[in-house]
């Protein structure tokens, strides 16, 4: 099990996190969701050791994860942490990048694993070619996959997917986070995509002003978002009096209710149209089968 206890941490003397106390078991899924700059890379480094903690302290099962006062090489062998940056080989392959830290005794398992990697990232068509010639999305994905190489108890994504395109995009996701699961490695993933979490994570943590001011399942946080940033991560919202925050889907135009509204614009949204409609003097949003007329008067229904 992953302990953070009561961890606050500043670069300089403002301080980024305050008090920030969570647990993450083996092979669960964690989300780590805020606005950019609310401190997400900061918390995994943090976990990762790379920075000394004054305050708080943080545990993979016994062993407290010191920073660089204490260990002259940062990090430890039952933890992996795959970057926004990245930082592979650009000069040698990918089958090369992921098997490097694979140890070259055992040449058949080296190979094995590492094709077996390739999938899970479904970079099959480039085993050999070299990194430097792979395009942004490439590279994260030999990343993911060397991280994996060494199958570590515990995995630090930081917005893993940020680069892959659309196209590959889901099912990488899928086969990423199956493998976490089948192979019992606790994640935790830096995210501010929800598709990253929806459907993956056990649970999530939302950091804002430097605090975790939610934790829960991703399918409690999104039916019962008590703030509007909460709300704004699982989809469009509106705030209506009195119901509070309310999704563009909750919303329905009905042919007859006391609530009226004059459309504004529709948007194509894929499988539906998104409402932009004037109520009470304000914009509110509303999924609708249909693009509506400019100025056309709607009526519609809250249907929580
Ligand atoms: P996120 O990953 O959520 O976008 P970060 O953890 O990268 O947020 O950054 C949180 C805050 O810490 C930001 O205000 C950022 O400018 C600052 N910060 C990040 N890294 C450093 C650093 N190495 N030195 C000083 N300030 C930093
Ligand atoms: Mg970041």
């Amino acid at each position: 099990m992953l302990q953070v206890k009561n961890v606050t941490f500043g670069y300089s003397k403002t301080k980024i996190l305050k008090a920030i106390d969570f647990r993450v078991n083996a092979g669960e899924n964690l989300a780590i969701i805020g606005e950019s700059g609310s401190g997400k890379s900061t918390l995994l480094k943090l976990i990762y050791g790379e920075y000394d903690l004054k305050e708080g302290q943080i545990f993979w099962k016994d062993t407290e994860i010191l920073g660089p006062k204490y260990n002259l090489v940062i990090g430890y062998d039952f933890m992996k942490y795959v970057t926004q940056e990245f930082d592979l080989m650009p000069f040698i392959t990918v089958e090369e990048n992921i098997g490097k830290y694979l140890s070259r005794f055992y040449p058949k398992e080296k190979q094995k694993r590492t094709k077996e990697l390739i999938k899970v990232v479904e970079l099959e068509d480039f085993s050999n070619t070299k990194v430097k010639n792979l395009s942004g999305g490439q590279k994260q994905r030999v990343a993911l996959a060397r991280a994996l190489a060494k199958e570590p108890e515990i995995l630090l994504l930081d917005e893993p997917f940020s680069h892959i395109d659309n196209f590959k995009k889901q099912s990488l996701r899928r086969k990423v986070f199956k493998h976490l699961k089948e192979n019992n490695i606790a994640c935790i993933v830096a995210t501010h995509d929800k598709n990253d979490v929806l459907g993956f994570a056990d649970e999530m943590i939302v950091l804002h002003d430097s605090k975790i001011i939610a934790k829960d399942s991703p399918q409690y946080l999104n039916n019962n978002p008590k703030l509007p940033l909460i709300a704004s991560f699982f989809g469009e919202f509106n705030v209506i009096k009195p119901y509070g925050i309310v999704y563009a889907h909750q919303l329905k135009i009905v042919e007859h209710s006391d609530l009226k509204a004059v459309v504004k614009q529709s948007y194509f949204n894929g499988n539906s149209w998104l409402i932009e409609a004037e109520y009470n003097s304000e914009s509110i949003f509303i999924k609708h089968k249909d693009e509506l007329e400019e100025n056309s008067k709607i009526q519609f229904i809250v249907s929580l």
